[in-house]
């Protein structure tokens, strides 16, 4: 069996005592790649070192967090274009809006997330959208770019149906990790009416670790948990369904094996 974990933060400093066993671990459970989400400037370096000690395993992207965006952000925006042009990056992300936490530079966020945009489809490369309380605007700025040839995922998917279509429709996959698990979580319905060929696998690791890890540490190793449930979300064999979700993502992030 192999899967892809299309998004962990395995470069952070959770990780920085036990790294090696958590990417031997997820090897040896099947998730055979890797797929890193940049957060900030700060970020860039641990994860470029992370990409070259495990490399063809873990595959870096590069993009500015929108929690992360602040009066700075052109500066960052500048530095973290330079990596995007410098490296092997597979994909331009995190980006997005998040009105969750903070709602003070949505204007430089909406700016920032275009920005973003701008250079996937001048690298043609999949968008990897973070979406908090912000589908709205998120699907504002995705107009604008309607003819061209954008492509990527909604990470953590958290919309309803009717989002779930409408990204869909825009030619997005939708990222589904641990929540699924979840008891109170509705995400399950989704999964099911969205279809296996629109979902990609993700552990958002460390965050949103899935049931009987809830609240622990999450890692890549338990992205099999997430596949368990989408087999019998699915009533499909578990090995069907890492297949076509790994083909979703190898398609998606154009990995040639
Ligand atoms: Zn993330």
């Amino acid at each position: 069996m192999k899967l892809i974990d299309t998004h962990t933060h395995i470069y952070l400093p959770e990780f920085d005592s036990d790294r090696d066993n958590v990417v031997e671990r997820a090897v040896c459970k099947g998730v055979k790649i890797m797929l890193m989400p940049n957060i900030d400037v700060c970020s860039l370096k641990p994860m470029i070192e992370a990409s070259e000690r495990y490399k063809g395993i873990c595959l870096p992207m590069a993009g500015l967090h929108p929690t992360s965006v602040k009066e700075d952000f052109e500066n960052q925006l500048e530095q973290i274009e330079k990596q995007l042009n410098s490296s092997q990056i597979i994909a331009v992300g995190e980006t997005g809006i998040d009105l969750y936490w903070d709602k003070t530079f949505i204007n430089e966020q909406i700016i920032s997330f275009r920005r973003q945009l701008e250079w996937a489809v001048e690298q043609n490369l999949p968008a990897v959208i973070h979406s908090r309380n912000a589908f709205a605007e998120i699907f504002n700025v995705l107009e604008e770019f309607r003819d061209s040839r954008l492509k990527g995922v909604f990470h953590a998917f958290s919309g309803n149906i009717e989002t779930a279509q409408k990204a869909i429709s825009m030619g997005f996959k939708l990222g589904i990790g641990g929540v699924v698990t979840f008891k109170n979580s509705d995400l399950s319905r989704i999964v099911k009416e969205a279809g296996l060929d629109n979902i990609v696998l993700e552990t958002d690791s460390p965050y949103l670790a899935p049931v009987p890890y809830r609240g622990k540490r999450n890692e890549s190793s338990y992205l099999c948990i997430v596949n368990s449930k989408i087999a019998e979300i699915f009533k499909m064999a578990e090995e069907k369904t890492a297949e076509i979700t790994t083909l979703n993502a190898l398609n998606l992030f154009n990995i040639n094996e």
